[in-house]
């Protein structure tokens, strides 16, 4: 079966196969997305594709990138979820300061959430704001595992102040902020991950997103654009699982037949197959719910990215063993897949947050169960 690529993503698919799949596996190696790749990615104009164009396109787009590299893909994720905060919350003056470079990828943005103690249930949020003699806000917080945090020019930043948790656009070069590279993670280890930390950073008034307290809902907002991009990112992995996999099994002979002619081995490439479809069309569902302004694009998104990222990770594995020793050595796409795919059932709400929320959901309709937003306190 033909992985062909979703309708409207002609260029990106030749972009992934010429630009990105050759060169994976050394960014992988290297832990580092390179600058000309960054510019590549801005010529195309898809650093802005969150607001330039609809959200089923945006999903297939993130499903071809995710194909060729989930750290490039996490990149994209993070920033779109910071450019769509600026676009639909920031006031004025930071529309105008941060719009037009964040859609041109001329500058980059990143989400910083997560803290020790705030991982699936980001209202334990440490980070704080006050306000500042004479105006504005000093902000204080420790950020973990922010993506692309070594290389943006802002952060999304969540913290509490007076009225709950806010959350604000930091400008990565003012003073008392300050940032330190995550090395050797298992996965999406090109996407430039650091920690921040913000020490008495002062913040212009502009900086705070929406109005004080409006944290969780902006956060409840970012995250459904977050988990639209993975699930589409997943896809791509299962696409690019597929590839590998047919082809390996097309060229390697044992007992005396192809892999491919071992009806075992063509199970694991139907469950790939399948999985493949039915990825891609629970994207677009929520996708195209999210382009008619539908609220129920939530919790398509929550069932997106939950069937997605556990497809992607099966997909991922059955790779692998298809692949044999080959699959596991260092610097084959099997491997990475393999460890990018583990990633995506963390970020964005784990798949054990998905779960309860698609559940409390379906209870809360038939009646049963407390009611519960799709944050639900699930970063
Ligand atoms: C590569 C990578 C990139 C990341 N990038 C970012 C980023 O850009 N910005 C950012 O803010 N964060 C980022 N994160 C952090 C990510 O969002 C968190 O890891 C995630 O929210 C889970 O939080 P945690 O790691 O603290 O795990 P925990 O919340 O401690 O969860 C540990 C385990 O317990 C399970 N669990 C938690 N609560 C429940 C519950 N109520 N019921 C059942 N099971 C539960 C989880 O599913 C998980 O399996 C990144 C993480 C990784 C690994």
């Amino acid at each position: 079966m033909s992985t062909a690529a979703p309708p409207g993503t002609a260029g990106a698919r030749a972009f992934v196969d010429t630009e990105l799949i050759p060169h994976a596996d050394a960014f992988d190696r290297d832990e580092a997305i390179p600058e000309w790749l960054l510019g590549s990615v801005a010529e195309h104009g898809w650093w802005g594709a969150v607001r330039t164009g609809s959200m089923v396109e945006f999903a297939a787009l993130h499903e071809e990138i995710g194909r060729g590299c989930s750290s490039l893909r996490s990149l994209l994720t993070v920033h779109s979820m910071a450019l769509y905060a600026v676009d639909r919350w920031g006031a004025d003056a930071l529309r105008e300061r941060w719009l037009e470079p964040l859609t041109a990828g001329t500058a980059l943005g990143a989400f910083c959430l997560t803290e020790s103690a705030a991982g699936s249930d980001f209202t334990a949020v440490e980070a704080s704001a006050r306000p500042a003699p004479g105006g504005g806000w000093l902000l204080d917080g420790h950020k973990k595992w922010v993506t692309g945090g070594e290389r943006a020019e802002v952060f999304l930043v969540f913290a509490r102040t007076g009225r709950g948790v806010s959350a604000f656009l930091v400008e990565a070069g003012a003073p008392g902020v300050s940032r330190t590279p995550v090395r050797g993670l298992l996965g999406t280890r090109a996407a430039l991950t650091a920690e921040v930390r913000f020490e008495g950073a002062r913040l212009p008034a502009a900086a705070l997103l929406g109005a004080e307290g409006m944290g969780t809902a902006i956060a409840t907002g970012v995250l459904d654009i977050g988990r639209h991009s993975v699930a589409a990112g997943s896809t791509g992995i299962i696409a690019a699982a597929l590839e590998g996999s047919v082809r390996h099994a097309a060229g390697r002979r044992q007992g005396g037949a192809l892999l491919g002619e071992h009806q075992l081995i063509q199970r694991l490439i139907t469950r790939m197959a399948v999985d493949l479809r039915a990825a891609r069309a629970l994207c677009r569902d929520a996708g195209a719910l999210k382009d008619a302004g539908d609220p129920a694009t939530l919790m398509a998104t929550c069932a997106a990215k939950y069937f997605a990222s556990t497809a992607a990770m099966r997909a991922a594995t059955d790779a692998v063993q298809i692949h044999g020793a080959v699959g596991c050595s260092d610097g084959h796409p099997a491997n990475r897949l393999f460890r990018d795919a583990k990633i995506m059932e963390i970020i964005e709400g784990s798949s054990q947050i998905q779960e309860i929320l698609i559940a409390q959901h379906a209870l809360t309709a038939a009646g049963a169960g407390r009611p519960r937003t799709p944050e639900g306190g699930a970063s």
